[in-house]
């Protein structure tokens, strides 16, 4: 399915209208490039799972996890990583196949890894449309979010 938006509201709700729709155990790619929304997208997603603690890319460390909402969030931000190597060393199995959801800034960095079935979201600029025009594709099994 593809979603287009004009502002990041926009954006953060179709995060947070997705998440809404995703429940335990599922894992969520986020691909697109440096300020293209992701982090917009992620603040949404963390909404819609009932997070009222303000998310962050996690700058720092692979992954950050935020526990109080409606099942646990495990948010990586892989743009960091050297090596898919570092994703053992963190023991990323714990959190794709654990009892959260996944969301994965930069996936396609650690393609391998990423398991069949997940959700993939790639979000693109188009400037004929605009400086605040987003293209938002969803694939997956809880890609259409309108109902
Ligand atoms: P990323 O995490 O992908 O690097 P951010 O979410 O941090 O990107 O930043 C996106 C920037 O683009 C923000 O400054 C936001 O205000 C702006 N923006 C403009 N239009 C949109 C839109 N339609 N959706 C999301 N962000 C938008
Ligand atoms: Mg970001």
């Amino acid at each position: 399915m593809i979603y287009e938006t004009y502002s990041p509201e926009e954006t953060f709700e179709i995060g947070k209208k997705l998440a809404q729709k995703t429940g335990a155990g599922e894992i969520i790619c986020l691909n697109g490039d440096l300020g293209v929304g992701k982090t917009v997208f992620t603040q949404g997603f963390a909404v819609g799972l009932d997070i009222t603690e303000n998310v962050n890319s996690p700058t720092f460390t692979i992954v950050q996890v935020y526990d109080e909402g409606r099942v646990p969030l495990y948010h990586f931000d892989v743009y960091r990583i050297g090596d898919p190597e570092e994703m053992y060393e963190i023991g990323y199995e714990e959190y794709f196949f654990g009892d959260g959801v996944c969301l994965i800034e930069w996936s396609n960095l650690i393609e391998e890894l990423i398991p069949e079935g997940s959700t993939k979201v790639i979000i693109e600029k188009d400037m004929t449309k605009g400086t605040d025009y987003r293209k938002i594709t969803v694939e997956g099994k809880n890609e259409d979010i309108g109902n």
